[in-house]
């Protein structure tokens, strides 16, 4: 698979404002914050796309998720709320092909999405 932004952001060869990494993830803020708190979690390991994520991975997804909410907790919005969100290819909107989670906060979300 191509080599994208994210792997960029993994090898430091780009910068990024890192706030949390482990064996497996790296969060990072995004550049166009879309709310006052913005991160992307991104497993080292490149997956295009969720489509591409098989059985082997769960764990690794799961990780994501937890990771996630963990670093909610430790910043304090988790009780007020957040939003986590992965989008996957044209429709979900997806621009980078490497996945990723956003964890959105800081601001009321509305339902449906954009
Ligand atoms: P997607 O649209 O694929 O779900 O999300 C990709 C996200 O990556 C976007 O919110 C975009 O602002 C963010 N992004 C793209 N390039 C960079 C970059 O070079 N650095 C950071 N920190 N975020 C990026």
């Amino acid at each position: 698979m191509t080599d994208t932004i994210f792997d960029k952001i993994i090898r430091r060869e780009i910068p990024a404002d890192i706030v949390y990494e482990d064996e497996e993830i790296l969060a990072f803020r995004d550049i166009a914050p879309a709310a006052p708190v913005h991160v992307l979690f991104i497993p080292r390991k490149a997956i295009a796309t969720l489509n591409d994520a098989n059985e082997a991975d769960a764990t690794l997804i799961g990780k994501l998720v937890l990771a996630a909410t963990r670093w909610a907790k430790s910043q304090g919005f988790a009780d007020d709320g957040y939003r986590v969100v992965m989008n996957c290819n044209k429709d979900g909107g997806q621009t980078v092909f490497h996945i990723h989670l956003h964890l959105l906060a800081g601001r009321q979300m509305h339902w449906p999405p954009g």
